[in-house]
């Protein structure tokens, strides 16, 4: 495999010996003391990297380093923050190839949709720059006279930041881009599986500041390490904020041990995502979204399609068209140009696609087309799978369950109140979407009764979403809110300030105490 993007990002600077580094910030780059760890590409299971996992001593060791960067940072002005944020984003533009190289190696996605990952950090950059001339509070009339109200947003200290490896960079950037003008240090633990893609973030990081002494070393640095790192992020009050994205198991137990000593955590986890296609809807409209969100990314994404829940009278014409339009889906080397559909990230997630897919047929479900393993015309070692659409009834137990592959589960409804109940009856909250020409459908689908989701689509397929609203989902998604809109208020603490102007000492609710 050609791999001159890793050299031209400058990744053999964190190769010592033939380990790479698990420790990295401006400072360091050092290599972890725990057990042996290597990297494998999606693509042909050949090995990409090898490393030393962090211990929770090195952990300790970097969040006082970056304690220590946050005291300097939080009292940088804010739109200073922004200019060490802009130069990031213009390293990103810069390196925008070689950076989506080393996500279709390591996450096996296919090179536009890993373009388009790079980017959604380069608009983040761009996002918060603005924001970094932002970040305000409100006035309120104080009911004193003599009095002023205010409230004021502050640096919150050190993010530490747990990611999946289905969004190797865009994730980090959401939490990285948007803590920084915010004022804080962060920390990352990527997934163990993309340990290059954090590498290659952090010599962009580095060279941005190289080019700036003036911002502290350790602001931003990465800890490779595997679920004992998360979990010593997740007990360590010295980080008020944990923000972890991943599988509902993961949040459940970051969640708890987080909660338990009061700190605050900022979920994004799993998705279960729908889509209503109504009787009123443009077929061919709702055929194009379908595609693209259920088999996009061979459906690892937190958004990916996993139920159509048809109109009755539409359902089979709209089964013909799914079944015509994945028999001409290109399945294959992620790296090559006109190929759709990549590969699974590894065996397991093989393994539990089958388990799914067993479950299904048990349950009364009936596979329309995929869910074979392909071995020819793709790179040996991989696990391409053929994607699925399993025409099943709603009530089926499987059909609850998130799994991560390329399964699209096909019901039918009668009532568009039927369909909305449908949608919303699962333990997950993240996306949705209807396809409808009617008015009022498309209301009663985005009203209080409508749907339950973080994300609720007209028109418009469940996945792809823009950088500038607020992103996550509810119930078992975990109620996180990252990106756009006003998510920037989790990584900074609010302050109410009243200030009295007068000669009196006037108390609040008229209460005299003399
Ligand atoms: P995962 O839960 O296996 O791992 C995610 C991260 O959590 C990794 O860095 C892992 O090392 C860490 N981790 C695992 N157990 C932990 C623990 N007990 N304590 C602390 N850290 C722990 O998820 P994955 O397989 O990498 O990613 C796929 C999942 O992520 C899917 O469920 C997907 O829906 C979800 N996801 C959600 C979003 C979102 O924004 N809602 C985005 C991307 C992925």
């Amino acid at each position: 495999m050609n791999m001159e993007f890793l050299d031209e990002l400058g990744l053999n600077t964190f190769r010592h010996n033939e380990l790479f580094a698990s420790v990295v910030s401006g400072t360091q780059s050092q290599q972890g003391q725990g057990n042996t760890h290597c990297g494998y590409s999606p693509i042909d299971g050949m090995q990409t990297a090898q490393f030393n996992l962090a211990t929770p001593e090195q952990l300790d060791a970097q969040t006082e380093r970056s304690i220590a960067a946050f005291n300097q940072w939080r009292t940088t002005p804010a739109p200073i923050r922004g200019q060490f944020v802009r130069r990031i984003g213009e390293l990103a533009r810069q390196y925008k190839h070689q950076l989506a190289q080393v996500i279709t190696l390591e996450a096996g996605k296919i090179l536009p949709e890993a373009l388009g990952e790079v980017q959604e950090w380069i608009d983040v950059c761009d996002f918060a720059v603005g924001l970094s001339r932002q970040l305000h509070g409100l006035t309120i009339a104080s009911e004193r006279p003599g009095h002023r109200m205010m409230e004021q947003w502050h640096p919150l200290g050190p993010v530490a930041v747990i990611s999946a490896y289905n969004f190797p960079m865009a994730v980090w950037s959401w939490n990285a881009m948007l803590g920084l003008v915010c004022g804080d240090a962060i920390v990352w633990k990527p997934s163990e599986k993309t340990p290059l893609c954090a590498l290659a973030i952090q010599t962009i990081v580095n060279r941005a500041l190289d080019e700036m002494p003036h911002v502290p070393k350790d602001i931003v640095s990465v800890i490779i390490g595997d679920a004992a790192i998360g979990m010593a992020m997740s007990q360590d009050k010295r980080y008020p904020l944990v923000s972890a994205t991943g599988s509902t198991r993961m949040g459940k137990s970051v969640g708890e041990m987080v909660g338990a000593r009061l700190g605050r955590s900022l979920l994004e986890l799993g998705g279960n995502n729908a889509m209503i296609v109504s009787q009123h809807a443009d077929l061919d409209l709702a055929l194009r979204a379908i595609v693209f969100a259920a088999v996009g990314t061979a459906g690892q994404r937190c958004t990916s399609l996993r139920r159509v829940i048809a109109h009755h009278s539409v359902k089979e014409a709209l089964a013909q068209k799914l079944i015509h339009a994945y028999q001409s889906l290109r399945i294959g080397d992620p790296r090559k140009e006109h190929v759709l559909v990549g590969p699974l990230v590894d065996e397991l997630s093989y393994a539990t696609m089958q388990n799914a897919l067993h479950s299904a047929e048990q349950q009364g479900g009936k596979r329309l087309i995929g869910g074979e393993r392909i071995t020819n015309n793709v790179p040996q070692g991989g696990f391409y799978v053929a994607p699925c659409i399993v025409d099943i009834e709603a009530d089926a137990e499987i059909v609850q369950q998130e799994t991560f592959a390329p399964i699209l589960y096909l019901m039918s409804y009668d009532t568009i109140e039927q369909a909305i109940e449908i949608q919303n009856n699962v333990p997950q909250g993240l996306s949705s979407a209807i396809f409808t020409e009617s008015l009022k459908e498309a209301e009663l689908f985005l009203s209080p009764e409508g749907s339950d989701c973080g994300l609720a689509n007209v028109n418009i397929g469940t996945s792809g979403a823009e950088i500038g609203g607020a992103f996550g989902g509810e119930k078992e998604t975990g109620g996180g809110r990252e990106s756009g809109s006003d998510a920037w208020k989790n990584y900074m603490r609010r302050s109410t300030n009243t200030i009295n102007y007068g000669g009196d000492l006037p108390l609040a609710q008229g209460i005299v105490f003399e």
